[in-house]
């Protein structure tokens, strides 16, 4: 007897909607993500497409009607619980555009759970538009198949971020002038982490130290090269990953 094939089937599209999503839930989608299933993916009624939301966690849908406007889907089985996302946040300051959305994709291909944007002293770039990264870390979770998207804090300044910092989280500060080695660093504290990458031009002596005042801050090392913003960034969250992440 031949096997059952697996369903749905890998290739199915996966997206991000609303929800919040249940059994039998309609769920209309227009826009971008309508032209995507209707154009791009080129689904028919009957096919079967992946939904998340966030929320409830993934669903198998089928969809039942595809028009010019827009393609209507019906939720039918609940296939994942929303995934536990290991208690880690990236606060990058802001990088000159296709830099930054690098850092966007990879932090959230890596499982981050939150990503705090930065504005600091030498930052070339200092805006960030909402929308556009919120479209990038969906698109990203979609692609790795997460369950939950990362969370994507609105940008502040450096002295904010310090002042409000928890007392219950180490932050991992990034320091190319020398630290701990991140490996052994990352070992040696459990629980609720944060790392913190400067911008092209790194910090400035008086960002540099009050960071270091921070109780909570650990200067770390990536090494004897000094990285780009977005290589620093991805490479250490990776490491945090293997070492005290969810990649054992
Ligand atoms: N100040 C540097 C460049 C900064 S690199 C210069 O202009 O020469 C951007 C950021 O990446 C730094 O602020 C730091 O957070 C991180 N980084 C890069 N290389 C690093 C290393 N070897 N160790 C620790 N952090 C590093």
């Amino acid at each position: 007897m031949p096997a059952t094939p697996a369903w749905p089937p890998r290739s199915a599209p996966r997206l991000f909607v609303p929800g919040p999503l249940a059994e039998g839930a309609e769920v209309a989608l227009d826009g971008q993500q309508a032209h995507y299933l209707a154009k791009v993916m080129r689904v028919a009624a009957g096919d079967a497409v992946v939904l998340c939301d966030d929320r409830t966690g993934e669903w198998t849908a089928r969809v039942a009607a595809v028009s010019k406007r827009d393609v209507v889907l019906v939720a039918e089985a609940r296939t994942r619980p929303r995934e536990e996302v290991p208690d880690f946040t990236l606060c990058a300051a802001l990088l000159k555009k296709p830099h930054f959305d690098l850092a966007l994709e990879k932090a959230t291909e890596l499982g981050v759970r939150r990503i705090q944007p930065l504005v600091t002293r030498r930052c070339v770039a200092d805006r960030l538009n909402p929308e556009r990264a919120r479209a990038i870390v969906t698109e990203a979770a979609e692609q790795c198949a997460r369950t939950a998207l990362p969370e994507l804090a609105e940008a502040v300044k450096l002295d904010a971020l310090l002042r409000d910092w928890p007392a219950d989280r180490v932050l991992f500060f990034a320091d190319e002038t020398g630290g701990e080695p991140a490996a052994s660093a990352f070992a040696a504290h459990a629980g609720p982490a944060a790392l913190l990458i400067g911008p092209e031009g790194g910090f400035d002596d008086a960002e540099r130290a009050a960071v270091r005042a921070l109780p909570q801050a650990r200067p770390i090392s990536l090494g004897p090269r000094i990285l780009r913003g977005e290589t620093a960034a991805i490479a250490a969250t990776a490491l945090w990953m293997g070492v005290a992440g969810d990649w054992a």
